[in-house]
């Protein structure tokens, strides 16, 4: 089977690897897409290292070929399914805590986590999330980014009828604005570029907004001169964060959803959070029940994820590919592996 190994950044190569047969508690996996995402951007410039050679790839679907003998689960040969190819123990605090997002053995030693870029994967029956027959694969391997985003809006507790600010529409903050509206809230989404507001409001977004103005002074007046509700920060942009901050009603919750490339200090006044009772906080990663959600969103087509795909390419062509995924007039550009 062919795959993409990372030896060294920016050194990636299209390498023959043997086809492993699974054990049990195992499902060999045919991978028919995979999307590029920011930490694959990261481990191909060296921003990010886990380990060399690495397969990088952790937004990937496809289909069961094989299923270890013995093992106990529904799964079996020609299911599409979902995979969330980050490792979690199950054993640890966290896990036990139903916070398997923090699993305190994700990168143990021993771990080979990502794998999607890659024509087949062995992973364990517990990482395939099941979607209906005849749900595309090039949708289906966004489950793994929406997994985030719900993460993330359950963790801002956003309610019917609220309003939410999404600050940047990239994929990430797209598909904020696909969950928002799904989760039953009036979507505002902020972006510097035309087109990528045009999308958001083709994707079902209430509002759009030109940063250019702040954003404050343009949510008063469709929120009673009160501010959203909840703000999420999908850009990696110092200053923005203060913004959504300033931007929420009082008791609103903001979620600092980007991770930022260096260190960086909350620009935010103290007393204004005090007076306010505004709530700035963090998310990371997602749970399975994130994952679950995500799966039957895709799988029962409640949510259009199409517009989000930008290209796709075949895995001999990565150059081309890795290079286009950075580029901002993208969103989500993704490896067909049924093409390689
Ligand atoms: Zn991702
Ligand atoms: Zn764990």
């Amino acid at each position: 089977m062919k795959q993409l190994q990372l030896f060294a950044p920016r050194d990636l190569r299209l390498v023959e690897a043997e086809c492993p047969a699974p054990a049990k508690g195992e499902a060999l996996v045919r991978i028919e897409s995979c999307g590029i995402c920011t930490l694959e951007q990261r481990l191909f410039s060296g921003a990010m290292k886990i380990y060399y050679p690495i397969v990088p790839g952790h937004e990937a679907a496809g289909v069961v070929e094989e299923v270890g003998a013995g093992s106990i689960t529904a799964l079996k040969p020609g299911d599409t399914v979902s995979l969330d190819l980050v490792y979690r123990c199950g054993e640890c605090y966290w896990c036990r805590n139903g916070q398997s997002n923090h699993c305190a053995n994700r990168f143990a030693k021993g771990i080979r986590p990502l794998g999607g870029f890659s024509q087949h994967i062995m992973v364990g029956t517990r990482q395939c999330f099941q979607l209906l027959a005849g749900i595309p694969t090039r949708e289906a391997c966004f489950a793994e980014p929406l997994a985030c985003c719900i993460h993330s809006l359950r963790k801002a507790s956003l309610k019917i009828g609220e309003d939410l600010l999404v600050v940047g529409a990239g994929p990430m903050g797209l598909l904020h604005a696909l969950a928002g509206r799904k989760m039953g809230a009036r979507v505002f989404v902020a972006d510097p570029l035309q087109e990528r507001r045009l999308l958001a409001e083709r994707l079902g977004a209430d509002f759009t907004l030109d940063p250019a103005i702040p954003l404050k002074e343009q949510l008063m007046a469709p929120t009673g001169g009160r501010g959203v509700d909840v703000a999420v920060v999908t850009a990696p942009v110092s200053e923005v964060l203060r913004e959504a901050a300033m931007a929420v009603r009082k008791g609103g919750r903001v979620t600092a959803y980007s991770a930022y490339s260096d260190t960086f200090d909350l620009p935010v006044d103290a007393n204004y959070l005090h007076r306010s009772e505004v709530s700035v906080f963090g998310v990371e990663g997602r749970t399975e029940r994130d994952f679950q959600v995500a799966v039957k969103l895709i799988s029962t087509r409640q949510v259009d994820i199409s517009p989000l795909i930008s290209a796709e390419f075949r895995l001999e062509e990565f150059d081309q590919a890795m290079e286009m995924a950075g580029r901002p007039d993208q969103i989500r550009v993704l490896f067909d592996l049924k093409e390689s």
